[in-house]
């Protein structure tokens, strides 16, 4: 990869994995979203163990929940149905596999139509995907869809430093090209946008690179964008961090980037609130900023700032 670290010296800095059942999905969860129309949409989330993603980024954790070896036959059928037994009725649903749906390696195209016979009630399915993944399996699989597919992709940063150094393999032309081709053929498309990725260390410059991206990805016709702020803990940010190419981002920031990208008014927009307490150093009031960005979240309206008189401002 171009000046930046290797998938065997990312690995290297890997802890062990997480032990995983291949027949049970590693979580699943019942919670709301706004839909498209202004109503709330309640949504099934079922976190699936699947094999590890084959792209390696720099800063991507998500490999701690995944397995090395493909799944034994139907064992994706069966977790989702131990996930739908015990979920209620909903809306939508996000069928998320710690790397990319149209992997055949990850998700057997055979068991698409399957899957989406168990799919059948839901009016919006939502997989993840990478960009160079977005082709005819995609179209096959929202052919045999009752409802809507929507493909969240990682954009990550448009920046043209950082970008090149994620080991993500794509150009936001990449991102620009699949999301054309997926809306062409009557799909949604949602962004991942990081806040902080590594290689870009002035937290002013970090904020306005993550509102340019949302620009950039509202610009390709996405009509959600989540932002995620990028954690340590993977191992090699550890070292990135010790080497001064990045520091984890401030809640102040996130509130920042939310309430901005809110303001543009191009599409919905959400905080990634996820595990988020390593972005505060404040016990004070940092359940009720959590609870102001779960809110905004939903309403997509921005609501007052929380004050606090302890925080650190990082201009
Ligand atoms: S493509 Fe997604 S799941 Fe795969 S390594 Fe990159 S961030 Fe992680
Ligand atoms: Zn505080």
């Amino acid at each position: 990869m171009p000046d930046g670290y290797d998938r065997r010296t990312i690995i290297e800095h890997r802890s062990s994995k997480n032990r995983l059942d291949p027949f049970v999905p590693y979580h699943f969860l019942h919670e709301q979203e706004p839909g498209l129309t202004g109503s709330v949409e309640t949504v099934n989330t079922i976190f699936l163990t699947s094999k590890e993603c084959t792209y390696t980024c720099l800063m991507c954790d998500l490999w701690k929940n995944t397995l090395d070896e493909p799944l034994p036959e139907n064992a994706i059928l069966q977790q989702i149905d131990y996930a739908l037994k015990r979920l209620p009725a909903a809306d939508a649903i996000k069928l998320y596999n710690n790397g990319n749906f149209f992997d055949t390696k990850a998700i057997a195209p055979a068991d698409y139509p399957a899957i989406a016979g168990r799919l059948k009630s839901y009016k919006r399915i939502i997989v993840e995907n990478h960009p160079h993944l977005c082709n005819h399996s995609c179209i096959e699989f929202s052919k045999l869809l009752n409802g809507k597919l929507e493909i969240a992709m990682g954009l990550e940063t448009i920046h043209p430093a950082s970008l090149p150094k994620l080991n993500k393999q794509i150009t936001p032309e990449d991102f620009k090209r699949a999301s054309a081709f997926l809306q062409q053929h009557n799909m949604d498309t949602r962004a991942f946008v990081l806040l902080n990725p590594p290689y870009i260390v002035n937290p002013r410059e970090s904020v306005d690179w993550t509102l340019k991206t949302i620009q950039f990805a509202f610009n390709c016709g996405v009509v959600r964008c989540t932002v995620i702020p990028v954690r340590p803990g993977n191992g090699i940010m550890e070292l990135l961090w010790k080497n001064k190419v990045y520091t984890p981002p401030s809640l102040d920031m996130l509130e920042e980037v939310f309430d901005k990208a809110l303001l543009m008014q191009r599409g919905q927009v959400f905080a990634d609130t996820w595990d988020i307490s390593f972005l505060s150093e404040c016990s004070y009031c940092f359940e009720k900023r959590k609870k102001r960005l779960e809110n905004m979240n939903l309403s997509q309206q921005i609501i007052n700032n929380i004050p606090c008189t302890c925080r650190n401002k990082y201009e």
